[in-house]
């Protein structure tokens, strides 16, 4: 079965630093902020075009990871979220596929 790219729940934690998404499979994501923050989809964090799906998966990886918390999120129609860093990055429309193909979990 394919995973599931349909939420039923998203959850930040600033404190905890991760956001949780959960899928309509029953499956729950858990991904540190500062790895998403790396993971960045904007053509500027991607580093050009031609990387559009290229991700840094060992970024969810680092140990005692730089604080990085999120100020806002925006659903974007029906297929993405518009996350709102500390940092005052917004460019990054992190769509359900891309996310739960970066779910920290599969990734390892
Ligand atoms: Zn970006």
């Amino acid at each position: 079965m394919e995973p599931s790219t349909s939420p039923t729940g998203i959850e930040v934690s600033n404190e905890e630093q991760v956001l949780e998404i959960s899928w309509s499979d029953g499956h729950t994501s858990v991904y540190p902020l500062f790895g998403l923050r790396k993971n960045c989809p904007c053509v500027a964090c991607r580093g050009g075009h031609d990387k559009m799906n290229t991700f840094e998966p060992e970024a969810f990886e680092i140990e005692n990871p730089p604080l990085m918390n999120i100020t806002n999120i925006k659903q974007v129609g029906n297929h993405a979220i518009q996350i709102t860093w500390i940092d005052g990055h917004n460019a990054g429309m992190y769509g359900w596929e891309t996310l739960r193909k970066l779910d920290p979990r599969l990734s390892q």
